[in-house]
């Protein structure tokens, strides 16, 4: 896979069908492979926080999920070419693990959501294999934490989305997603789940295509409206670090 950095953060510049195709050997060979899908936010976040930078560069890959990383790609003189939004690439990860008989846990969101999201990826994809989902509203570490692994462990997944939100998802996989032995890939995939389930609309295709996705949930989440502040702030630090 092509990698370039961008403020440090290694991200891949990779075609999302490349990727594709070597986590399915990935997945047959058994290797363990963890996938983030890093914004301009968690980008701005790895570099105020050199711990949260490991973790992200810890991954096996980093899929560039943000305008913003397009854009600094390019001042940068690199090469990702395409915006590969965290939720369009579980599908086409929904698509392969149905066409393969992967098993996928889902982990995350509010009660009942992840099994509603179930439901309804269910008539999407007929044959996909979801082997289990639990809430993402657990203690990160202790006894309750150890309980879930458990229960992911019995149920034996291939492929384990976990949807907690940055930059909790990170460091929960981090610490614990290896421990599962059965899972050989684990993907953080912050708010899929309220998508799939309904609970989050989507933004029409056409806005998707012009990149606009993140000025639709502001306008609907007015809590994301942090997100225009974050976009210069991270363009600027792009330049620095290309000058300086
Ligand atoms: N969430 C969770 N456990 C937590 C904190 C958050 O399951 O301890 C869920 C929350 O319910 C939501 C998701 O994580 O479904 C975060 O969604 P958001 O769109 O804010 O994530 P982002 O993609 O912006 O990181």
């Amino acid at each position: 896979m092509r990698k370039e950095k961008i403020l440090s953060v290694k991200i891949c510049s990779s075609k999302e069908s490349e990727i594709l195709h070597s986590l399915d050997k990935r997945i047959k060979k058994g290797i363990p492979t963890v996938i983030f899908t890093p914004n301009t936010r968690m980008l701005l976040q790895a570099n105020a926080s050199p711990a949260f930078l490991n973790i992200l560069n810890s991954s096996s890959l980093n899929i560039p999920d943000g305008s913003g990383i397009l854009i600094a790609s390019r001042m940068l003189g690199g090469n990702i070419k395409h915006r590969i939004t965290g939720i369009d690439f579980a599908s086409s990860l929904l698509a392969l693990a149905e066409k393969r008989g992967y098993r996928v846990f889902l982990l995350g969101a509010e009660r009942g959501i992840a099994k509603k999201a179930k439901k309804n990826l269910k008539t999407l994809f007929p044959k996909l294999k979801i082997c289990g989902t639990h809430h993402g509203y657990f203690k990160k570490s202790g006894k309750e934490n150890e309980k879930l692994l458990k229960k992911i462990s019995s149920s034996h997944p291939d492929i384990l989305f976990v949807c907690l939100g940055s930059p909790i998802q990170e460091k929960w996989i981090t610490k614990n997603a290896r421990q599962i032995n059965s899972v050989k890939l684990s993907i953080g995939l912050g708010g899929s789940l309220d998508v799939w389930a309904g609970k989050v609309s989507r933004a029409p295709k056409i806005i998707q295509i012009a990149g606009l996705e993140w000025l639709y949930r502001t306008i609907k989440e007015p809590k994301r409206a942090r997100i225009f502040f974050d976009i210069p702030v991270f363009l600027f630090k792009v330049w620095q670090s290309k000058h300086f």
